[in-house]
């Protein structure tokens, strides 16, 4: 599932091929993704793309009119193509530019979504906690919000009301290098804890987002390679290896449905 470094890894490689350029024509290819596709985003033909920007895994094309949000879902991805490029079998949006290219929407599972937003405000845009890498979020900020919280420390990290973005593979990867088990009740770390987190989560998605987004199967960049940051794991996926850090084996464990995974060792209760 593309997380926030490969939806921003997309926002960054499709931003130098539309922002400035035209709109020419839109098409769908299917009335529905995860919700109905608007009419009014046919708005955006003869608009010029002002700025590509990112709220949470939403990304925002704005125009003079109104603006496309995109969301990528399970399975989606954006590429930038020669128009004449016939679209394949997912290949569900076309936004056509007058230069002759093309972005092209390619979603299998039809998970994701485009939305139409006239002032760049949505519900599904509402009630969202501050991004992970502005220092909006930070160690005082969240430990405020954990105040006698009982949900583990990894399920409220993963709470977009509480910040946006961390998915399931940060969430892992950031506690282990904090050192705090993911089971452990949010309102039980200490201050000391909560700038460790802060910060790991800070640096794991930042260094994704430098890397080009985790490699999964269903995710490429906006000009078709792979993100390589599945190769900086320590814990996500890694059940039985050695720990990086004291060569015990990697544990396994749901927590909210989700697959976790950690160092009963390194990571303290
Ligand atoms: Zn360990």
């Amino acid at each position: 599932m593309p997380e926030l470094p490969e939806v921003e890894v997309s926002r960054m490689g499709i931003s130098p091929h539309l922002i400035g350029e035209k709109i020419a024509k839109l098409t769908f290819r299917t009335p529905k993704l995860r919700w109905d596709i608007p009419v009014e985003l046919k708005k955006l033909e003869g608009q010029v793309v002002r700025n590509i920007t990112r709220r949470a895994k939403y990304l925002l094309i704005e125009t003079d009119a109104g603006s496309a949000i995109v969301h990528l879902g399970m399975s989606g991805s954006l590429r930038v193509l020669d128009a004449e490029i016939a679209p394949g079998k997912h290949d569900h949006v076309d936004l056509k530019l007058a230069n002759g290219k093309v972005l092209r929407y390619n979603d299998p599972r039809r998970f994701g979504a485009w939305l139409w937003s006239e002032d760049g405000h949505h519900s599904v845009l509402e009630n969202a906690g501050p991004e992970p890498l502005t220092d909006e979020f930070n160690a005082e900020y969240i430990a405020a919000k954990a105040i006698n919280k009982k949900v583990a420390v990894k399920q409220f990290i993963m709470d977009n009301k509480v910040v946006v973005g961390v998915g399931n593979i940060y969430a892992n990867e950031s506690l282990f290098s904090a050192g705090i088990h993911p089971t452990k009740a949010a309102g039980q770390l200490t201050e000391r804890q909560w700038q460790l987190l802060v910060v790991e989560i800070k640096q794991v998605l930042d260094t994704a987002i430098k890397q080009g987004g985790t490699t999964l199967k269903d995710f490429a960049q906006a000009d078709g390679k792979p993100g390589y940051f599945a190769q900086e794991l320590q814990v996500y996926g890694k059940k039985g290896e050695p720990c990086p850090q004291c060569a015990g084996p990697i544990e396994e464990l749901k927590i909210g449905q989700r697959n976790t995974f950690f160092c009963n060792q390194c990571q303290k209760k």
